[in-house]
């Protein structure tokens, strides 16, 4: 059996003025985990972390680091497996130099001055500071302090790392580098952290602390994607992802709505939306304003076998509207009916057989449907046009589609591959259409 890195069984703290920080942790870390602790502040991560290396003894419960009790009596082994990286960086820094501060442990580990250099060396090179080995810590820059109160911890060769909110107050690229040291370290980690990006794309596990308590332990995609869970930890979605996916779908779907423009079906050739794809567009008409579930429309797709009866149609409804149409007038209504690969009748259902919706009401749910249905088209990379004309109100299409008391059909929905393209219209200014009272 792999003995366990760290555990904490019923960890309670109460610190001495009698605030109560933990109320009994249950915490395993495998050798090699990288676990975040995140938790709004005050929620007890510092108070826990300080447990981890001895800094804090329990009120009740027991903590084990390497299968051993920290106890005072267990400290001075406790410390060498577990390094701990202050939140402050100037509180890990005394020394005059860099390198006297990265030696400071190996040196007071007993460990030859050979062996000393190796170990600063090497530390320096991990979080890429080997450059200001020669330089005053308390004159370095934040992000340069935090790189070289790691090194000082990594120069100990600890088993486990801690690491008190290591992002903070880092600018973008010390983060960055932060974030790569972070992820490439072998070490056990065990990360307090308000940067939920950093926990994505560090650690395999979070843990969620709430006043003193975990209140959840599992995969951070999963966690961090539970607004309840965050909402109640009081913690945000992590920053990043929330900005730049709002603001990635905001520009997105004006791009889609703004691109989009009827393309007539003369225009549309194969391919069209395979089975997949027609699921789709069914799926986002499915998501438009249904009216209470009523969903008072229907479409209705035409394949291509039954185009000869659309075509049929299409002529005798010219014929019965126009005795007079002609041999070439007639052709030309049959051939619309081969046009779009993909080519259906969207209905409107207007009956009474409904509960009592008012007809506009009805055909905005339509509307919806049908403009859902073509944004998504349009998504998929195909052109959309609509079509109408008298023949939808035709006795002989009524039947061929079989509408029933009520139905109306609507238009033509027309998909397919876009042969040729026009340049976009130009749109109306929102003045000409909004005003207000
Ligand atoms: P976090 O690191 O999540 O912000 P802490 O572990 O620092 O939370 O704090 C947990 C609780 O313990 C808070 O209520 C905090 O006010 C309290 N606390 C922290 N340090 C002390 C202290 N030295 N004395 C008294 N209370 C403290």
């Amino acid at each position: 059996m792999i003995m366990k890195a760290i555990e904490v069984r019923g960890l309670t703290h109460a610190y001495p003025d009698g605030t109560p920080a933990l109320r009994g942790v249950d915490l395993c870390i495998q050798p090699g985990e990288a676990v975040a602790v995140v938790g709004a502040n005050g929620a007890g991560k510092s108070t826990l972390l300080q447990h981890l290396n001895g800094l804090l003894m329990p009120t009740a419960g027991l903590v084990h680091v390497g299968g051993r009790p920290v106890t005072q009596a267990t400290l001075a082994q406790t410390r060498s497996a577990v390094g701990y990286v202050f939140q402050d960086a100037d509180d890990q820094l005394f020394m005059p130099t860099v390198r006297d501060d990265v030696a400071f442990g190996p040196i007071n580990q007993g460990l030859p001055a050979q062996q000393v250099e190796a170990r600063v060396r090497a530390a320096l090179e991990a979080v890429g500071a080997t450059h200001l080995a020669a330089r005053a810590p308390y004159r370095l820059s934040g992000g340069e302090k935090r790189a070289v109160a790691i090194a000082s911890v990594l120069a100990m060769d600890p088993a486990i790392l801690v690491l008190d909110e290591p992002s903070s107050a880092l600018d973008p690229a010390g983060r960055r580098r932060l974030i790569d040291l972070l992820r490439s370290l072998p070490q056990t980690r065990v990360i307090a952290t308000h940067d939920l990006d950093l926990v994505l794309e560090v650690c395999q596990r979070v843990v969620v602390l709430h006043d003193g308590q975990v209140q959840a332990d599992g995969a951070p995609a999963q966690l961090l994607a539970d607004r309840e869970l965050l909402q109640r930890c009081r913690l945000e979605l992590p920053l990043g992802r929330a900005t730049d996916m709002a603001q990635d779908l905001s520009e997105f779907t004006q791009v889609l709505i703004a691109s989009r423009q009827n393309v007539s079906p003369k225009r549309l050739v194969a391919p069209g939306p395979d089975a997949a794809q027609l699921d789709a567009l069914f799926m986002a008409a499915a998501a438009a304003p249904d009216h209470g579930e009523l969903t008072p429309w229907r479409f209705v797709i035409v394949p291509a076998g039954k185009r000869d009866l659309l075509a049929r149609v299409f002529a005798s409804a010219l014929a019965e509207r126009d005795p007079a149409a002609t041999g070439v007038q007639l052709e030309a209504a049959r051939e619309k009916a081969y046009r779009a690969p993909l080519l259906m009748l969207a209905v409107a259902r207007l009956g009474a057989a409904e509960p009592d919706i008012p007809k506009p009401e009805r055909l905005v749910s339509l509307g919806c449907a049908i403009q859902n249905l073509l944004l998504a088209a349009h998504a998929m990379g195909y052109g959309c046009g609509l079509t109408g004309g008298q023949a939808l109100g035709s006795t002989p299409l009524r039947e061929l589609f079989a509408l029933g008391d009520g139905e109306s059909a609507v238009c033509c929905v027309n998909v397919g591959t876009v042969a040729k393209s026009k340049p976009g219209r130009i749109r109306p200014a929102s003045q000409a259409f909004v005003s207000s009272l």
